[in-house]
């Protein structure tokens, strides 16, 4: 096998894909190498935690390995956004204590466990008494008992620790902040600069948050996909038009939506957005909590076990680790146990259902109709492999979203299609330069489909390709028997 090839890891055979958070628990190479080596498919870098320096020294190492390793991984790089958070702790964690009155003021000063500092002038316009402050990710909970315009006081109904920068959400109250900030367009610059394979915007409410985030990649020329964040209520009013307009997909963040609406609405609200991302063709995320007890146990809930399941049935793409590897003590085991739980549940999947319904018939063009020939022929005829020959890797995303049950090799020239397709369902990526020519180009699929071991010689495969000079999409599907 060549390089570029993939290599032989675990996410070759498993079809969802894994999305882990880097931070400190996970930053150290070593760690890195055995993260991929358990079937990372792509590091998420979360710049609302460390500087643009630290950023690039995981970038280069999870490069350097993934090259000497031969096992590509795509990087997203997640944008802050417009989130509220507290100051300073220099002292670190503290304990915000059950029952204590605190001060939340505009102040740049040091936090205490009764003085909670936050960085926004208008926090005494926009709070009034008996509203409700969430603090780190809606683990501690303050009711606002006065504001007398220069600092909010607030009982603390629910405790727990507190440390810097830590988010705070207001459900209901309009913070007023730009959705995209001038911090948030220098890191768009960094993600460009350095060749990450996809941005995530985050607490989009409406398909025009995410403009200025296109804008800027336009005037830096690059097509690096956009991933939009789904954490409002407003936004998951809007979703079909944000689907539409997110280039890259969608991200079910589970976190900031189960504070922003009610608890009892997330599970209902996941369905309906993983739906949503499968009638238009573009992947989807499920983010957040998913081994939450494995930030300090090395083996999962029977219930986070149950809920990872959960986010595949319902057709995610991929399934996401946040704290668990970013801060947790069993960064590698969480990697180990998601693609357990994946393997274990995809023998299962509904997939005919899903070639027949998850993209909706009356709204079918040439691609979706194309490819969902080819999905149902895999079925009737048992084909071993679709392989589509690919350069943006458009194709393999509006074959993989039939959601066929054979892996779909999608080859192509660019390492980075590669890195950016490791996010998909059921698609297999691997680098091949192919000639333009048509008859040689389906043989050479053929060969490919040997080579990285999809298929054998005398097997049946699909062939499915989107020819560009007929500008029709996807157009072409050739059933083909391997020499
Ligand atoms: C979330 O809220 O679920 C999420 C993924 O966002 P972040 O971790 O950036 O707060």
């Amino acid at each position: 096998m060549g390089r570029h090839d993939g290599g032989v890891n675990h996410s070759e055979t498993r079809r969802t894909k894994i999305v882990a958070t880097v931070g400190p628990a996970s930053w150290d190479p070593a760690v890195l190498e055995q993260m991929i080596i358990a079937g990372v498919d792509v590091f998420r870098l979360n710049f609302s935690h460390g500087d643009a320096e630290s950023h690039l020294r995981v970038i280069k190492d999870i490069r350097a390995i993934s090259e000497r390793i031969e096992m590509e991984v795509g990087i997203l790089g997640d944008l802050p956004g417009p989130k509220l958070r507290v100051g300073d702790y220099p002292q670190g964690v503290v304990d915000i204590v059950h029952g204590a009155t605190v001060t939340i003021t505009p102040e740049d000063v040091d936090g205490t466990p009764t003085l909670i500092p936050v960085d926004w002038p208008e926090l005494c316009d926009a709070l009034k008494v008996d509203d409700t402050v969430y603090l780190a990710d809606g683990s501690i909970r303050l009711r606002v008992t006065a504001n007398d315009g220069s600092k909010v006081e607030a009982e603390v109904e629910v405790g727990g620790p507190l440390s810097s920068h830590k988010g705070m959400n207001l459900p209901g109250v309009e913070s007023g902040l730009d959705s995209v900030s001038e911090d948030d367009l220098r890191w768009v610059e960094f993600v460009v600069a350095n060749h990450l394979d996809y941005i995530a915007v985050s607490f989009v409410r409406k398909a025009d948050d995410l403009d200025p985030v296109l804008e800027k990649l336009k005037e830096l020329g690059s097509e690096i996909p956009i991933i939009a964040k789904i954490e409002k209520p407003q936004a998951a009013d809007a979703v079909e038009e944000i689907v539409d307009r997110a280039t890259g997909g969608i991200m079910v963040a589970r976190g900031d939506l189960g504070i922003e609406v009610p608890l009892s609405k997330v599970p209902v609200l996941q369905k309906s957005l993983i739906r949503a991302a499968g009638e238009y063709s573009k992947p989807v995320i499920t983010a957040t909590q998913m081994l939450a007890s494995m930030v300090t146990a090395k083996r999962p809930t029977r219930a986070e076990v149950t809920d990872v399941a959960t986010a595949i049935y319902d057709g995610t793409d991929a399934i996401m680790l946040s704290e668990e590897t970013a801060v947790g003590e069993y960064p590698v085991e969480a990697v180990k146990v998601m693609d357990q739980i994946a393997r274990g549940t995809e023998t299962d999947l509904p997939y005919w259902d899903w070639v027949l319904n998850r993209v909706p018939q009356d709204e079918m063009d040439v691609s979706d109709s194309v490819t969902q020939s080819a999905v149902i022929a895999a079925y009737r005829l048992n084909l071993q492999a679709i392989v589509v020959p690919t350069a943006s890797g458009r194709t393999a995303k509006v074959v993989a979203a039939h959601r066929p049950q054979v892996p779909v090799l999608a080859v192509t020239h660019s390492v980075r299609t590669q890195r950016q397709l490791k996010l998909v369902f059921g698609v297999r990526p691997v680098v091949n330069d192919q000639t333009k020519e048509i008859r040689n180009l389906l043989y050479e699929c053929a060969d490919d489909a040997v080579r990285f071991g999809a298929a054998a010689s005398g097997d049946l495969i699909a062939i499915v390709a989107g020819l560009s000079d007929m500008k029709l999409g996807t157009n072409l599907f050739e059933v083909h028997r391997v020499p």
